[in-house]
């Protein structure tokens, strides 16, 4: 990768500056040193990308799913093909471990692709028929240009499971990944123009999220939103579309609950309590931050998950043997600290970690965080309420299921859960009573691509996912057909 590349927006088809011709400065947080630049977008540049989107709107929402599916399906090939120098580049804008963004990250862009292709040859829609009277059926249309919007944590990810479905509907769409991880964005609009993907289908458009982002939540001519990122900017997202009734997809934050009772297969649990606990620093929004443990096996689950996390390898991500690689940025890191030092002012017990780790060598300047740890804590308290984001778990004791259901839904988010037991009518009562859009029993971040992925309460408006992804990106407009007998 050549220092200092120059990020493009990719609009109508081709690779353009920003009108402004101001960039802004692209960091690889495991080192801190600048080695790109992207487009500091503004609302002209988007009005641009929005009119373009517009133009190609009416002949690709009409150009047949079997034309669309066979262009995700070249998008998916490239990609993969490709997968290595896109693992990398995930890698060095987010400081995660390269064998993450080689084993996760990349391939399930390219699943996001296939699944969407092979989704909309099988996207049907209802029918009703009133015996002798009327023959009613559902058309699905595409809504029009869509707005696509996701964060840094999964970047190709989240930026792809938005715009595959979109696409795949039929919608044209302009897109904006975060300004912290742009690269694999902008290496898939390349891939996009070698797959033939006709001018003005997707438009990506980087900077910003209060200046590009907010002008693609603001322009008329965008009919729905699909959003991925903190429920503050959710909640701005969703005053700023409301006067224009947008259609709206909102996927939040959250404070998850990982419940352990004490009849669940104890090595398993760990094992997966662990990954879920630090996988990607902490920095899923799926992680499970809150640790419940059934009173009766606490001091036994707490010495085994300790040892356990010791074991994780912080350090440079490109160490093929790394199991944490550094947090976002600077800001990040000292939000994730700023969180660990409330934790220690309301009485909790640092059990592992909370500090940051100094890597010698090439990443001498980055962002890295020990695996966390903590007890001792009212489930009431701030970190106990608010997401981290970070490699930080807090481990809070029950001593019944209603006393564990009750701290799980003590907060305002709702996004995941999961149950460890080997009691199934246990899981199945818990499981509807948990106020969470997602629950894992036994497991975690096992993902059906057909199941509907969202979040309750704060974090979450709708659902993505199978079906709900693609009624999503689609209006349904009945037609009433009288039957004369
Ligand atoms: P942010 O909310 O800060 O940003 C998300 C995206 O929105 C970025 O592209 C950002 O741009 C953009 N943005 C920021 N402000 C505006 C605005 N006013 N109008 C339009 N767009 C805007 O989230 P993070 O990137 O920090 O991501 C972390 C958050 O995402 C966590 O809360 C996490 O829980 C959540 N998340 C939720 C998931 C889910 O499925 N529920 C999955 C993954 C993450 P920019 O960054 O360039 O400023």
């Amino acid at each position: 990768m050549p220092k200092q590349l120059k990020i493009l927006n990719y609009i109508n088809g081709k690779m353009v500056p920003p009108a402004s011709g101001r960039f802004i400065d692209n960091l690889n947080p495991a080192t801190s040193e600048v080695y790109s630049r992207l487009p500091d977008s503004d609302a002209s540049d988007v009005d641009l990308a929005v009119r373009s989107a517009e133009k190609a709107f009416p002949s690709w929402s009409c150009c047949g799913a079997e034309k669309r599916a066979v262009l995700l399906n070249t998008i998916a090939g490239l990609i993969e093909k490709n997968l290595e120098e896109f693992a990398l580049a995930e890698t060095n804008d987010s400081g995660k471990p390269i064998s993450l963004s080689r084993i996760l990250d990349i391939p399930r862009a390219v699943s996001n692709f296939r699944f969407f292709a092979s989704g909309i040859r099988h996207f049907a829609s209802e029918s009703h028929l009133m015996e002798g009277v009327s023959l009613n059926y559902t058309l699905r249309q595409p809504v029009g240009v869509a707005g696509c919007i996701s964060p840094w944590n999964l970047p190709l990810y989240l930026f792809t499971w938005k715009i595959a479905p979109a696409l795949a509907a039929g919608c044209c769409v302009v897109a904006k990944p975060s300004e912290l991880t742009p690269m694999t964005a902008f290496m898939l609009s390349k891939i996009c123009m070698d797959a033939g993907l006709p001018d003005g289908v997707l438009n990506i458009v980087h900077g910003y999220g209060n200046k590009a982002g907010q002008a693609i939540c603001e322009h008329p001519g965008v009919k729905a939103i699909s959003f991925t990122g903190g429920t503050a900017t959710g909640k701005m997202i969703a005053q700023a579309t409301a006067s224009q009734f947008k259609k709206l997809s909102l996927e939040m934050g959250g404070k998850n609950p990982n419940i352990i009772f004490a009849d669940c297969d104890f090595e398993k649990m760990l094992e997966t309590t662990v990954r879920s606990s630090f996988s990607n620093q902490g920095q899923i929004c799926l992680c499970g931050s809150r640790i419940l443990v059934d009173e009766k096996i606490y001091n036994r689950f707490k010495k085994a998950f300790v040892e356990q996390a010791k074991k994780l390898k912080v350090g440079d991500p490109l160490d093929e043997s790394v199991d944490s690689g550094s947090v976002i940025s600077r800001n990040h890191f000292h939000k994730i600290m700023s969180y660990i030092e409330s934790a220690k002012n309301d009485g909790g017990k640092i059990l592992l970690g909370g500090s940051r780790v100094k890597i010698k060598g090439r990443c001498k300047n980055g962002y890295f965080i020990e695996p966390t740890i903590i007890e001792g804590l009212d489930p009431g308290c701030k970190i106990n309420q608010e997401e981290v984001f970070g490699p930080v778990v807090t481990l809070i004791p029950f001593k019944s299921e209603d006393e564990a259901l009750q701290i799980a839904n003590s907060t305002l988010y709702g996004l995941a859960s999961m149950i460890w037991t080997q009691d199934i009518t246990r899981a199945i009562r818990v499981a509807q009573r948990i106020q969470t859009g997602i629950v894992w029993v036994n497991c975690w971040l096992v993902r059906d691509l057909r199941t509907p992925f969202g979040g309750m309460k704060n974090s979450g408006v709708g659902r993505e996912g199978g079906w709900e992804a693609l009624r999503f990106f689609t209006e349904a407009k009945n037609v009433c057909v009288k039957i004369h007998g």
